[in-house]
């Protein structure tokens, strides 16, 4: 008993604290697109090689939405005009604050009537709308006394009844398509609708296949879309407290600081 109170007590605290740090290896956060060499031949040979289709050498621009963080390109380019950062912090929102250039959107915070609905709680309910499961898999991490996403007031339900939104992964196949209106339709309004992934975004890999329905956004008003393929539990953490202003430096003065 005493040997594992000392145990414990050596390992000390595993909850990750705010603000957080980088990813550890070998996981790809934000991409830094640099404007001095992603042009001509660079940006066409990265978006050749781009199977999402999220580069556009034109625009020389990355969608968030569409990219899977293969890695791919920042390999054909040796790393110049794109690199992958170790930041967990990528923009979120809208469909059109994810696609990035040699500057980020600002990501949206909810408006304030929103979030005084809300209060200091937010429950969700979480659809896997035909995926691969590696978005849900992350999103119950988030559970876990790493992440500890409770101490926030965000919490996962059973119900869509008991809850206050929807976080769906997946490109919504079609057999998936009735199950989540009829589960959207089942939250009591104002209801919110979190699409989170590459694939419940645009459809990721599986975009404009005959099974698939390219995303929550065809399906239902999306609130707030969180990229990745899988997004790292930070990103999602970071998405979730950035929308709804529990992040240091964006929390209004309604809200307090959240326990670390
Ligand atoms: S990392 Fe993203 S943008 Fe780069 S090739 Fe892969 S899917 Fe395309």
């Amino acid at each position: 008993m005493f040997e594992s109170i000392v145990g414990r007590k050596r390992k000390g605290k595993a909850t990750v604290s705010l603000p957080f740090g980088n990813l550890p290896e070998p996981f790809r956060g934000m991409p830094v697109i640099d404007p001095d060499f992603f042009y001509g031949e660079t940006a066409e040979t990265c978006a050749r090689i781009c199977e999402t289709q999220a580069i556009d050498p034109k625009a020389q621009t990355l969608d968030l939405g569409r990219c899977i963080f293969c890695g791919l390109c920042e390999e054909a380019c040796g790393a110049r005009g794109i690199r992958f950062s170790p930041d967990p912090h990528m923009p979120y929102g809208k469909r059109e604050h994810l696609v990035i250039g040699d500057t980020t959107p600002e990501s949206p915070i909810a408006d304030r009537t929103l979030r005084s609905l809300l209060g200091r709680s937010l429950h969700l309910r979480e659809v896997s709308a035909g995926g691969c499961n590696g978005c849900d898999l992350e999103a119950q991490a988030l559970g876990n006394p790493v992440f500890d996403l409770q101490r926030f007031g965000i919490d996962f339900v059973a119900s869509p009844r008991h809850a206050d939104g929807l976080l769906v992964t997946g490109p919504v196949s079609r057999n998936m398509k009735e199950a989540l209106i009829k589960t959207y339709e089942a939250v009591a309004e104002p209801r919110i609708v979190i699409a989170t992934g590459a694939c419940a975004i645009s459809g990721g890999i599986f975009r404009g296949s005959y099974a698939v329905e390219d995303g929550v956004g065809s399906v239902l008003p999306v609130d707030v879309y969180i990229p990745g393929c899988p997004p790292h539990p930070l990103t999602l953490l970071s998405a979730l407290l950035g929308f709804f202003a529990r992040y240091p430096g964006k929390i209004p003065p309604s809200f307090p600081t959240p326990r670390t």
